[in-house]
């Protein structure tokens, strides 16, 4: 007898989160910090990594790749990654991150040249409500050309009263 699912349930996620309540955990605080569970699967990053499946790597080096993202705003869209797989900035490592930055400094000249682009923005979404779709650090070089219309948001105002209240709420939590 074949089982078919027809529920619509999403799939577990290979990730919990690290720190519970009433144990004491730097990550308690942090619910964006995730430490993979034993049900892990590696990343669609991590094949990549291993070659398991196919990539247009730029760079590669012990920490850290470089490949084009397979459906690219605009050409030359590149995310770099570290190895070492974890699911967002605040999870990797600080050494990791400064490798990632460092392969971003290098390879994004390099992408300017080649596609003729004047500048570039970096993105990394953390979060599935900030548009995360893949679970493995990542952050975005997406060149830009005059008037492209890419990535525009709207800015709002804000009264001083207003900004110093969420400035003294965040710096609480520093
Ligand atoms: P984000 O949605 O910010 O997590 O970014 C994930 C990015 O990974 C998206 O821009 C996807 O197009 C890209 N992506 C997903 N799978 C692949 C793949 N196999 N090769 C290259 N890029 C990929």
């Amino acid at each position: 007898m074949s089982f078919r699912f027809t529920g619509t349930r999403r799939p577990r996620s290979p990730y919990r989160r690290v720190g519970f309540a009433g144990i004491d955990s730097p990550f308690n605080e942090n619910p964006l910090v995730f430490q993979r569970s034993q049900l892990h699967m590696p990343s669609i990053f991590s094949k990549i990594i291993a070659r398991e499946i196919p990539a247009r790597i730029l760079y590669e080096d012990d920490q850290v790749i470089a490949f084009l993202d397979i459906n690219p705003i605009a050409p030359g869209h590149t995310l770099v990654v570290p190895k070492h797989e974890e699911p967002n900035l605040l999870a990797s490592s600080e050494e990791d991150m400064i490798a990632v930055i460092r392969a971003v400094r290098l390879v994004a000249p390099a992408i300017l040249k080649a596609v003729g682009a004047e500048g570039f923005t970096t993105t990394s979404a953390t979060g599935a409500v900030s548009g995360q779709s893949v679970f493995h650090t990542h952050i975005h070089i997406i060149p830009r050309f005059p008037n492209d219309g890419h990535l525009s948001w709207q800015p709002t105002t804000m009264s001083a009263e207003a900004l110093d209240e969420v400035s003294a709420k965040i710096k609480n939590y520093l």
